[in-house]
């Protein structure tokens, strides 16, 4: 069923349809994402919502578009990956995101975990987050403006933390929020290089684990408010 609301189409046609976002989550498992949980929420989460008009048919393409303030909507299949990354064998529980962006990913993490945070530096940005997401009522999502990297002192501790903009450290403060058993994946940049890597973080009964994972490209974590 089509609903048309401020001119958007939620349920989408042509290059926007179900049947396209089908397809592109048919590539995601074709790249080796097998988590049904994961397929699920990318197949219900309406991408073409979330990018401007004019770009809407290549939402659905492997690829990060931008999103204004020189800023992009991360590639569905990093969104896939990592997210994957986080509920395998466990669920999701309560999560953090720092970078809402455009809220893609938010979006497909509510529809997966028990409760959402997800926090962004520019006000804009956030704005527009919210705008894109209200037809899509999420009830167990909350947004936040502010210095992701300082995390969410009032709503922690976290079982999982997702960061959309390169690190080039570990924030610690990300690191004493995060939940004993909890898991955070972010990109971090390489010491000295410009490459970054994909980590997934587990807060074990003994301390920290880390795992380097595959190479990616994100914008940087940029200090303080904007
Ligand atoms: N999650 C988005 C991707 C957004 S791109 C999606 O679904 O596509 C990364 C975002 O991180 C940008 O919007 C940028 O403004 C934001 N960001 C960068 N540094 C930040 C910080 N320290 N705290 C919060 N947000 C930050």
């Amino acid at each position: 069923m089509n609903s048309t609301r401020a001119g958007r189409n939620v349920a989408g046609i042509g290059m926007t349809s179900r049947r396209t976002r089908a397809r592109m989550v048919e590539r995601l498992r074709e790249q080796g994402i097998t988590d049904a949980r994961v397929l699920e929420a990318m197949a219900g989460v309406p991408r073409h919502l979330f990018v401007e008009e004019a770009l809407a048919s290549r939402a659905y393409e492997d690829t990060a578009l931008p999103i204004g303030f020189g800023q992009t909507i991360s590639q569905p299949y990093v969104v896939a990956r990592m997210i994957e990354c986080l509920v395998q064998k466990r669920d999701a529980g309560k999560v953090l995101e720092v970078g809402t962006g455009c809220g893609y990913q938010a979006a497909v993490l509510a529809s997966i975990a028990a409760e959402v945070y997800s926090i962004e530096r520019v006000r804009e940005l956030l704005e527009r987050a919210r705008a894109n997401l209200r037809e899509l009522r999420l009830k167990n999502l909350r947004l936040a403006h502010g210095d992701g990297a300082a995390g969410l002192e009032k709503a922690a501790p976290f079982d999982s933390i997702i960061l959309a903009a390169a690190a080039p450290e570990l924030p610690q403060a990300l690191l004493r929020q995060l939940a004993p058993g909890g898991r955070m994946i972010l990109p971090l940049r390489e010491a000295g290089a410009d490459v970054q890597r994909l980590v997934l973080v587990e807060r074990g009964a003994r301390g920290y684990t880390e795992t380097a994972l595959d190479p990616v490209r994100f914008v940087p974590l940029l200090a303080g408010k904007a």
